[in-house]
């Protein structure tokens, strides 16, 4: 089974309460080939929310404490991030995911590149929280910019 982020599906829950449609990875999902998973809302997030960046580091410093997730007026969620992070990781086990498609530069779903805790619409390459936990335990984590690499 593939695992996709919601947000790429179609599925209105990121935190402004809009989507990232990727009619491929739409198309996956209404295949049966794939499914969905969005760690913000299996962190306990609801939609909308504020949008929140990586302070001081990336998802790997966020889930050894030496980094946080933190939103736009201050507040630290990092606790939440991490939660949805291994809810996500349990899912992949369960479903024994053969490859995970997450949603480059969200803080929990980026696999190549995050924000840089600005939030000036800076880049820096790293994983989010959630793909940083999935690749450590050893799951191939790719964003949607990569499929055509692999259909
Ligand atoms: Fe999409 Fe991932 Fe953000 Fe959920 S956590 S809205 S799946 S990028």
């Amino acid at each position: 089974m593939i695992l996709v982020s919601s947000c790429l599906a179609g599925m209105k829950v990121r935190y402004n309460g809009t989507d990232s449609l990727d009619v491929h990875i739409q198309k996956l999902v209404e295949e049966k080939k794939a499914m969905t998973i969005c760690p913000e809302l299996l962190g306990g997030f609801m939609t909308p929310r504020e949008p929140a960046e990586i302070v001081g580091g990336t998802g790997e410093d966020v889930l050894r404490g030496t980094a946080k997730v933190i939103e736009l007026s201050g507040k630290d969620v990092s606790d939440m991030y991490i939660r949805g992070a291994h809810e996500a990781l349990h899912i992949a086990r369960e479903v024994n995911a053969s490859l995970i498609i997450l949603k480059e530069n969200s803080p929990s779903c980026g696999s190549a590149a995050i924000y840089n805790g600005t939030f000036e619409n800076r880049k820096i390459a790293g994983n989010g929280v959630t793909s940083a936990l999935l690749k450590r335990e050893g799951f191939k984590v790719i964003s949607e910019e990569q499929i055509s690499e692999i259909f």
